[in-house]
């Protein structure tokens, strides 16, 4: 392992995912098939996209006092993750989402934040030598939007990079944006962020220009299977999308923010680990999941070769 550190600060849920023939109305009840618990929460899938990679991967976070915070924990410290800073809530429950799929794969999708919403700006004050200590911050928008800014202020006063996945979609203040090294939405959320339209390759780039005056010094917007656009001061470079065969594109967003995290950790260039970071969302659409999908550093130094 390197001494590369990533430091993930964000959420960690448990999905409860129920196939059923048809999403029940309100009031309905309907009699679904399969069920399974799987681990997800963006900062978790993150965390372990970027321990694959086989750098340091430290999470800040909070579980509940309960059995699914034990999995949880259980789960991230399994696939390599330092679970010691995740502090465990007893005033709420671990986070959930609540996830119903019917027979023609439409999801539907109810969160229930629960500890994660407990985790601080105070918090963040007192992981100050945890944030200081790595090279890269990666941070998403499932937590307090304030302890996401408390988080970046800290790591951008010792010089750590801050890559910020904004993800769900919220409006972010310039305290924020301006704070971020590289910013990463998908292009819905850049939709959303800019309140611009992204239906081409001019709009798309017009979108990233937007991003970049809110002080983010670069921006990257994906694009599923189109691949992705890096936008720098020095202008705009379209990365294709590997060529794979996807049957479950969950968590590719994930995948590509841990991994291109873990690159940058490791002292390379934004244009390599945006390389990385493809190859790492390739190769978790060809696996089911989350977390389970996210692949091995040997897996994508065999398709960058
Ligand atoms: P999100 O999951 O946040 O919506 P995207 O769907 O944009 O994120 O995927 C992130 C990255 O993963 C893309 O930029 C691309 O590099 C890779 N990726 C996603 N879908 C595919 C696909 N079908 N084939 C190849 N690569 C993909």
């Amino acid at each position: 392992m390197s001494e590369s550190r990533v430091v993930v600060v964000g959420s960690i849920n448990m999905d409860l995912v129920a196939r059923s023939p048809r999403i029940p109305h309100a009031g309905e009840t309907v009699i679904g098939g399969d069920f399974r618990t799987v681990p997800g929460g963006k900062g978790a899938n993150q965390a372990v996209a970027a321990a694959r990679m086989g750098v340091k991967v430290r999470m800040l976070g909070r579980v509940g006092v309960d059995a699914f915070g034990d999995q949880l924990l259980d789960n991230l410290s399994g696939s390599g993750v330092d679970i010691a800073c995740i502090r465990r809530a007893a005033q709420a429950a671990s986070g959930i989402a609540l996830i119903m799929v019917d027979d023609a794969g439409m999801n539907s999708i109810l969160v229930a934040p629960g500890a994660n919403m407990l985790l601080s700006p105070a918090d963040m004050d007192a992981a100050d030598p945890i944030l200081a200590s790595a090279q890269v911050m990666l941070a998403q928008l499932e937590i307090p939007l304030e302890t996401v800014v408390r988080a970046a202020q800290i790591a951008h006063a010792h010089g750590v990079k801050v890559v910020l996945n904004p993800a769900p979609a919220q409006p972010l203040p310039l305290e924020l944006t301006r704070l971020v090294d590289v910013l990463v939405p998908n292009e819905f959320e850049a939709a959303l962020l800019t309140g611009l339209p992204v239906g081409s390759d001019d709009q798309i780039q017009e979108a990233a220009t937007a991003l970049r005056a809110t002080g983010a010094a670069d921006v990257i917007i994906t694009l599923g299977g189109r691949g992705a656009l890096l936008a720098t001061a020095g202008g705009f470079q379209h990365f294709p999308a590997f060529l794979v065969k996807p049957i479950d594109t969950t968590a590719a967003g994930d995948a590509f923010v841990g991994s291109l995290g873990a690159a940058l950790a490791e002292g390379r260039p934004l244009e390599e680990a945006m390389y990385w970071g493809s190859a790492a969302g390739a190769l978790s659409t060809t696996k089911k999941g989350a977390q389970p999908s996210m692949p091995e550093r040997s897996e994508v130094e065999a398709l960058l070769k």
